[in-house]
């Protein structure tokens, strides 16, 4: 039976694993950073927590004997990318990356692309708008240099402390989400600008959607470098990979 890692925190994580888990020939995990107070249930045996850099992921991988690890995580979780490319190398362990493709601009899309947070604040500009951050927590501290503009923040779980302007708005919610449901909260907090990661994907497209209908502008956080590792965008080429590529070791466990 060959042992699987999946490094998770995705909506594509969670569907791999569900299609795995019923194979009788893989033991299959699924790693959780712990980001979030009630995280989605899980097809499979879940670990939760870092693991202590490259190193530590490398010693995971050999003392639990992994043959395959996949990198399933978010576009934007660059240092687990990293981190999942050394460990995979230095403990010689096959890895591959599931990365879904960004969204591409479509006829009426007004996109901004900028470099990072800060870039995305610059872009607000300096007179005061209403504007909906799309964003994680760690993602939104720049945004206390712009006290000026209103916010609408939208998280899983409450962002706490709150952010230390005058005027915000805090909205739960777990994707996926509608463009009705997205459409009406961008007309019902009368928002202006939508700052996004560009995440692609279908669970949170659904901004970039009501954004366009609505003729409103996106300032989009251009993706961080991703090592270079074998990659490819589907489950189903994960699972090909497992069956005819990764060389997992024959064991008798
Ligand atoms: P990150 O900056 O790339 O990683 C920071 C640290 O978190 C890593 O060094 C690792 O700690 C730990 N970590 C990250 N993913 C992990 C996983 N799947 N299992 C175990 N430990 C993990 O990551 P991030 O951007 O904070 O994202 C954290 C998690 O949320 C990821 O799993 C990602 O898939 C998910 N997520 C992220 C975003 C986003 O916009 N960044 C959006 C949706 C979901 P150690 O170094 O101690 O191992």
């Amino acid at each position: 039976m060959a042992r699987i890692l999946i490094l998770g925190g995705t909506a594509e994580a969670r569907q791999l694993a569900a299609r795995l888990a019923p194979r009788r020939d893989l033991a299959v995990r699924l790693s959780l950073a712990g980001r979030t107070a009630k995280p989605a249930a899980q097809p499979v045996p879940v670990r939760i927590g870092g693991f202590g850099g490259a190193h530590g992921l490398a010693r995971h991988l050999v003392t639990e004997r992994i043959d395959a690890l996949i990198d399933a995580t978010h576009p934007y979780a660059a240092t687990m990318a990293a981190n999942a490319a050394n460990a995979a190398r230095a403990a010689g362990v096959p890895l591959i990356a599931l990365r879904r493709p960004p969204w591409t601009a479509l006829a009426g899309d007004r996109w901004i692309e900028v470099r990072d947070a800060q870039a995305a604040v610059a872009a607000l500009g300096g007179t005061s708008r209403r504007v909906f951050l799309a964003l994680g927590r760690k993602e939104l501290a720049p945004f206390e240099a712009a006290p000026q503009h209103h916010y609408l923040i939208r998280s899983v779980d409450p962002v706490e402390p709150p952010l230390a302007v005058p005027s915000a708005t805090y909205v739960t919610g777990r994707g996926p989400f509608t463009e009705i449901g997205d459409h009406a909260l961008l007309r019902e907090h009368r928002i202006e600008i939508v700052v996004a990661k560009n995440s692609g994907g279908g669970a949170t497209y659904s901004k970039i959607a009501a954004a366009r209908s609505l003729g409103l502008t996106v300032v989009l956080l251009a993706r961080p470098p991703l090592p270079a590792v074998p990659a490819v965008t589907t489950i189903e080429e994960v699972e090909a990979w497992i069956d005819h590529a990764a060389p997992c070791a024959e064991r008798d466990v």
